[in-house]
């Protein structure tokens, strides 16, 4: 049973940086919070305004997660409001499982309300498709491993033999060993490779490259952090024709759910998605 009086806490995905790209639901949670934990290093504190003018409002990057989740447990148990705001979206790299489990453990209700993840913002800003039929239809959002591990299996190498689109985060300071992981699982110099730094920010920079230059064309746009790296043959923009791979979802012989196949006998129907 919940305790009554009890305030609530909400890990809200405060989206890549624009302030327009934050959900209605998220915007309503800050305007409503008796107190904000943000991630400063990311979090474009535009998003902010509209808090009340008696919400007390605090970054978050100086902390460390006992004085976070210590701030967050006694404002709840004072019946307030908590908005603790991540970059992105919280579920990504957000580092929030260790700051719930201490809520968890306290009995202080906690939700999370999604965000537009930077590897959306970075696909919307290069105009791309991340699953293109026949090309790939599969996305994988990992990182490099620099100075924290990632667990057997998961290295760069292993997942790039998929040929799938590949969003990494957290690397832009690790192109070198990311090229050489590609290039190790067989991947040729003109697959493209872009990097996106600060997506939807006023000082976002965009590097359209290819795996044989990425390493060349960051460092010449000085970008060592902050970028979300997106490669794969789905990112080649040569993909962008007329003639060019298409989904069977708009075939006029392709019936799915919502409409009915020209000619009888064809494919069976699928979902729109
Ligand atoms: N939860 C966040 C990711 C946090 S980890 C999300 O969903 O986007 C921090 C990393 O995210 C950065 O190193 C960078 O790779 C990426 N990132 C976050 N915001 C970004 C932005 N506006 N533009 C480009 N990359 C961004």
């Amino acid at each position: 049973m919940s305790r009554t009086g009890i305030g609530k806490v909400y890990f809200i995905g405060a989206g890549p940086g624009d302030p327009e790209l934050i959900t209605v639901k998220g915007k309503r949670l800050i305007e409503e919070a008796d107190l904000i934990l943000y991630t400063d290093s990311l979090v474009n504190p535009e998003v902010l305004r509209g808090a009340k003018s008696e919400a007390r409002i605090e970054k978050s990057a100086g902390l460390t997660l006992e004085e976070i989740a210590g701030r967050m447990i006694d404002a709840a148990e004072q019946g307030q409001r908590v908005a603790r705001v991540h970059t992105g979206d919280p579920s990504v790299f957000g580092a929030i499982l260790e700051q719930a489990a201490r809520l968890d453990a306290a009995g202080i209700p906690w939700e999370i309300v999604p965000g537009v993840s930077s590897v959306f913002a970075a696909a919307a800003v290069l105009g791309a498709e991340l699953t293109v039929p026949e090309v790939t239809q599969t996305v994988i959002l990992t990182r490099a491993a620099g100075r924290t591990s990632v667990p057997p299996g998961e290295e760069l190498t292993a997942l790039a033999r998929h040929r799938s689109t590949l969003a990494l985060f957290l690397s832009a300071g690790l192109m070198g060993d990311v090229r050489n992981a590609l290039r190790q699982a067989g991947w040729e110099d003109n697959i493209a490779v872009a990097a996106v730094y600060k997506a939807t920010w006023p000082d976002q920079v965009v590097v359209r490259s290819t795996l044989g230059r990425i390493v060349e064309d960051m460092r010449d746009a000085q970008i060592r952090s902050h970028a979300l790296i997106l490669a794969g043959p789905a990112l080649d923009p040569g993909l962008r024709r007329p003639d060019g791979p298409k989904s069977r979802l708009y075939d006029p012989t392709f019936a799915h759910r919502y409409r009915r196949a020209v000619r009888a006998g064809d494919a069976p129907g699928g979902e729109e998605p």
